[in-house]
């Protein structure tokens, strides 16, 4: 009997990937772990925590005693930025490459763990003079060059809590962040590159900062070269400072607890939310998850996450998972498409890439530019690949697997989110087998659930809303200024369990498949259907590059599925016969209860920054409704062009 909570459980999957023995047995993690974890969780995670260097060491693993508040480690005092330098060049890896930058224009940096030491110290320096002190709020709002890492370990250092703000937002946008956790001081450049010419930054720093009175100084890198206007007083040269400061620097040590940054989600939902993350469990958090999930070998893997810093991905998986673990990692500035589309693959190739984690968004655009191109490069350095940020759909895992992976190496699909600070749900690479499009298993030392309305569990093969029942070290903390939302929204729908947002099912092995948030779930004649896998049965069908699908009113079904569909080159622009074969597709794939009532035909998806697609602006469009906030989108025209073709029949 299906509970009417429950989604319904549509699409099934019969394949399944191990991984090689060669790999299983060099692996960092075995399925040990699992065992391990369950049977003392909190060891589980002291253990990890060991990882770090304290400088006091903690007393007690957790302090749940104000619940949902946590403390994590308590007792400890350690300097995060000394974590991720300091301890590694007093161990004798001072030469050891940390990033090699990769710019858009095509210059290119080698930076080595005793020059990113020497470069922090110099702009904790600065910013000490500019009357910087621990928690203090500073906002980074840079294009993705290593002044950026330095800016924010330059924050870590000095214990100053940093906000970075994508380098693509607008005036608004960045004010609106800097005034919600009242930063004083704003870290920017002159501008970056994109796409083949140059974005000015500072003219949008200097807008916002005219409703930011409370903001003294303004350190700007020098980037660019384009003009900029200059406040005397208030903006400082990066080069004419930092650059001269002296390299010396002596780090405090701060308590476990002790503020790390505010990251603002990407406002998929609604208004995003400024999370809260703090120091020891934080780094605990990222530290043990880019060893485990990434099989990370730091003595010869070139690792290289595909994503912008001003995304938690970028700040776990770009900053500070890899530097922590002492990791070589590319950085690189600009888009997959500039000035080719094979830019990426000619950087793996270049750097010998081993390991390489990104957005199933991604996937999806060089699946639309076809898979010729990357033969033109060689991948064979890759060793593991990973995607994040999305449900990543079966077809485009394959596609994955098989041509960046060469049906060689192992792909990890993670789900986490901004508040989790780290991966949740994903393939261990050397134990699982693998499904294409699920998540599969909670990491050990993670206790996740799939419940219904009532906090139930659910039985395999039933969906319903993914729940974690355990606290974790990298948890967020609070929502910044908002200790009653943060209760809110995340501890009240079943009490004392965090509540993700996200459905998830499980199938009949168990094994976890995100299903979308539980906010896009449509509710038709009484199913509950998920968006995920109706998308997935859209992009499975050859003329189709992306899908998005809402539910919206209808009369008859109480909601009905509308889909926005973008067609892959080759399938023409299509037709009334396009959209039929679509509806019919979906009706032989998952059944007719799933079946689009309209199909739109689109050329671009409204996106955030993340590469996430804005099922709330869509169903605006769907229910003729005015759209609502889009300031977090990366392209604000998209919806005017969207809005525009359909109101012509496009
Ligand atoms: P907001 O909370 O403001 O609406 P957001 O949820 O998009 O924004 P993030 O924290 O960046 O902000 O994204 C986390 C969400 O991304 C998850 O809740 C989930 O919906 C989705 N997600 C991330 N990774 C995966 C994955 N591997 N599979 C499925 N969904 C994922
Ligand atoms: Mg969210």
């Amino acid at each position: 009997m299906q509970h009417p909570a429950a989604f319904e459980n549509l699409s099934r999957e019969d394949r399944r990937f191990a991984p090689t023995e060669e790999f299983a047995e060099a692996a960092n993690v075995t399925a040990a772990a699992y065992a391990e974890a369950s049977a003392d969780n909190l060891a589980f995670w002291a253990k990890q925590a060991e990882r770090l260097t304290w400088a006091e060491p903690f007393t007690q693993t957790l302090d749940w005693s104000t619940a949902p508040f946590a403390k994590w480690f308590v007792g400890g005092t350690l300097n995060v930025a000394v974590n991720c330098l300091d301890r590694h060049v007093a161990a004798g890896l001072g030469d050891r490459v940390a990033y090699y930058f990769e710019g858009e224009p095509g210059d290119t940096r080698v930076i080595t763990y005793s020059q990113l030491t020497d470069s922090v110290c110099q702009a904790a320096n600065v910013l000490t003079s500019l009357g910087v002190k621990a928690g203090d709020r500073v906002a980074i709002y840079m294009p993705m060059i290593p002044e950026t890492v330095i800016a924010m370990l330059a924050c870590a250092r000095l214990g100053a809590i940093h906000t970075v703000v994508f380098g693509g937002f607008s005036a608004d946008a960045l004010k609106t962040r800097i005034l919600d956790c009242d930063a004083t001081v704003v870290i920017t450049a002159d501008g970056g590159f994109r796409k083949g010419s140059v974005s000015p930054m500072k003219p949008t720093v200097d807008a916002a900062l005219l409703g930011c009175p409370a903001v003294r100084s303004v350190l700007v890198v020098n980037r660019a070269g384009n003009d900029v206007d200059w406040m005397p007083g208030r903006d400082v040269w990066w080069h004419e400072s930092v650059e001269a400061a002296s390299p010396v620097h002596a780090a405090e040590a701060f308590d476990s607890e002790h503020p790390l940054y505010v990251m603002y989600t990407s406002g998929t939902t609604g208004n995003p939310k400024g999370i809260l993350h703090t120091s020891g469990g934080y780094l605990t958090g990222c530290s043990f998850t880019q060893w485990e999930v990434f099989d990370l070998k730091p003595e010869t893997d070139v690792y290289w996450t595909a994503a912008d810093i001003g995304w938690v991905t970028g700040h776990s998986y770009i900053v500070y998972g890899p530097l922590s673990n002492a990791t070589t990692s590319v950085l690189y500035e600009g888009t997959p498409d500039s000035p080719h589309q094979g830019r990426w693959w000619e950087i793996v190739d270049k750097y010998q890439v081993t390991t390489l984690y990104c957005a199933p968004t991604a996937i999806r655009a060089f699946m639309k530019w076809g898979h010729e191109t990357l033969a033109n490069y060689s991948l064979e350095s890759l060793r593991l690949i990973g995607s994040v940020g999305e449900p990543i759909n079966p077809e485009a895992y394959m596609w994955y697997r098989e041509h960046v992976g060469h049906n060689r190496v192992p792909v990890v699909d993670t789900w986490w989110q901004t508040e989790t600070g780290s991966i949740m749900i994903s393939p261990l690479p050397g134990v699982t087998h693998g499904k294409p499009g699920a998540a599969m298993k909670a990491l050990p030392g993670i206790v996740a659930d799939v419940v219904d309305d009532d906090g139930v569990s659910v039985p395999n093969g039933t969906g319903g809303y993914l729940v974690i029942t355990e606290p974790w070290p990298s948890m967020l903390r609070t929502i910044w200024g908002d200790d009653q939302r943060y209760v809110e929204t995340y501890w009240s729908k079943f009490p004392g369990t965090y509540f993700a947002g996200d459905g998830a099912k499980r199938d009949d092995d168990g094994d976890i498949w995100l299903l979308g948030r539980v906010d896009d779930v449509m509710n038709v004649s009484g199913h509950r259907l998920s968006t995920t896998e109706i998308e997935s049965a859209l992009v499975s069908n050859p003329k189709v590059a992306e899908a998005a699908v809402v539910g919206a009113a209808d009369a008859l079904t109480g909601q009905a599925v509308v889909a926005f569909v973008i067609l892959r080159s080759e399938a023409g622009d299509g037709g009334p016969h396009v959209v039929h074969e679509l509806r019919m597709h979906v009706a032989n794939q998952i059944g007719k209860i799933a079946q689009p009532r309209q199909i739109m035909i689109v050329a671009e998806l409204p996106k955030t920054r993340s590469g996430k697609i804005m099922r709330r602006l869509l169903r605006d469009v769907a229910e003729n409704r005015p759209v609502g906030d889009v300031t977090t989108l990366a392209d604000t025209s998209v919806m005017t062009t969207i809005a525009a073709g359909i109101s012509t029949g496009m």
